[in-house]
């Protein structure tokens, strides 16, 4: 069953719809069941926390992603922080996640194109899975894209189209425009957030933390990991689900504006500017959802600066990462927070590493020395550092 949180209203599954009548993002019911252990694959693995069987034809091999201790960081905050690194997954961000669901819900309706409205990750990820299951994809990004976003969509091979306009407005459009013939898989499609899920998932086998900062910016991935960590509750798995941290660049904060000021919906960010691109949503469809989860589950959100934000991805980079500035926001909020002592010192935090720098993004703001050698001096050249 689709359902609504805002209205309650209620939808067939085999209905093609993502949209509630009232306009916000729909889900599907709430799973329980049991982990089945000696499985490796996470669709096998959590399956029956899924709408549906997962065939491995489809997949390109995403998830099981290694959560990693960050020593440096750990020490200088005073708390046990793992990075859950997403950039590992097949086009390098946890959207690849979503993706196979999403390619599963298109061929069980019996649409036979894919769509996407996407700044890039999502447009890659949908592109790389349509490609090699010989799907034809359509991707709609906003026309000011970067030529290197452009560069990774197009090696897939997908109908690629720049579009100019509002590209809040591009996503309720994609999904009138798509009906039976494209399956648009936007950032908050039903079958996304069924896919995120397993990230909350992986967290609990690996390390039950007491604070997961989840970078946010159309609130897809924040509803997917709420709904999973609720599933693990429902099924008895865990008591309480871990305190969910929303972040979002303070250039682009339409979410955090409103929870902390105690707004019931999200006001359109009027001109986005962070470098914190693939955060940069100025309406977000699933933004009212967050709201209302974050008040029901106590959480917080966080706002930080572009300043902040290069600089914890320099930090990440030194736990041996190489991540998006999108993805560096968790750190950055987690280094006020333990500042202004609303995150209390020796907790356990995951911090989701969303995707990998080299997709693009305004990267690392320090500069590094390049040193230059002839093969010949090379002996020479090395004893300066020994
Ligand atoms: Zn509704």
């Amino acid at each position: 069953m689709l359902e609504c949180e805002a209205c309650r209203g209620q939808y067939e599954p085999d209905q093609n719809i993502q949209l509630c009548e009232c306009g916000e993002p729909l889900r599907l019911e709430y799973f329980h069941g049991d982990i089945k252990e000696g499985k490796r694959d996470v669709w096998s693995r959590y399956s029956e926390f899924f709408p549906f069987e997962v065939d491995e034809k489809l997949n390109l091999g995403e998830g099981n992603t290694p959560l990693l201790k960050a020593p440096s960081i750990s020490k200088k905050l005073d708390a046990n922080l793992y990075l859950k690194n997403e950039t590992v997954n097949p086009t390098w961000s946890f959207k690849d996640r979503g993706t196979v669901l999403s390619l599963h819900r298109a061929l069980n309706l019996g649409i036979k194109n894919l769509g996407t409205v996407s700044t890039g990750n999502m447009a890659a990820s949908v592109s790389a899975y349509g490609k090699r299951n010989e799907i034809q994809t359509i991707v709609l990004v906003p026309s000011n894209i970067s030529n290197k976003k452009v560069e990774q969509i197009s090696t897939y091979d997908p109908i690629l189209i720049k579009v100019t306009g509002d590209y809040g407005d591009l996503y309720y459009e994609s999904l009138k425009i798509g009906k039976n013939e494209i399956y648009f898989t936007n950032s908050n499609s039903p079958f996304r957030i069924e896919g995120y899920k397993s990230i909350a998932f992986e967290i609990y086998e690996e390390k039950f933390p007491d604070y997961v900062m989840i970078p946010t910016s159309s609130g897809g991935l924040f509803r997917g990991l709420t709904k999973g960590f609720k599933e693990l509750k429902r099924s008895g798995i865990i008591d309480e689900i871990p305190t969910l941290i929303s972040v979002q660049a303070e250039g682009c904060s339409p979410v955090c504006e409103a929870y902390q000021s105690n707004e019931k919906e999200i006001k359109r960010w009027s001109e986005p500017d962070t470098v914190a691109r693939a955060i940069s949503n100025p309406y977000p469809p699933g933004g009212n959802d967050v709201l209302r989860k974050l008040e029901e589950h106590g959480g917080i959100c966080e706002k930080v600066p572009d300043k902040d934000i290069l600089k914890a991805q320099n930090e990440i980079a030194r736990e041996g990462i190489f991540c998006q500035p999108s993805s560096a926001v968790g750190i950055a909020a987690l280094k006020n927070l333990r500042r202004k002592d609303k995150i209390e010192e020796g907790v356990d935090v995951v911090s989701i590493i969303t995707g990998a720098g080299i997709k693009g993004e305004i990267v690392l703001d320090d500069e590094r020395a390049i040193f230059h050698c002839g093969l010949e001096d090379l002996e020479t050249c090395l004893t300066r550092f020994f």
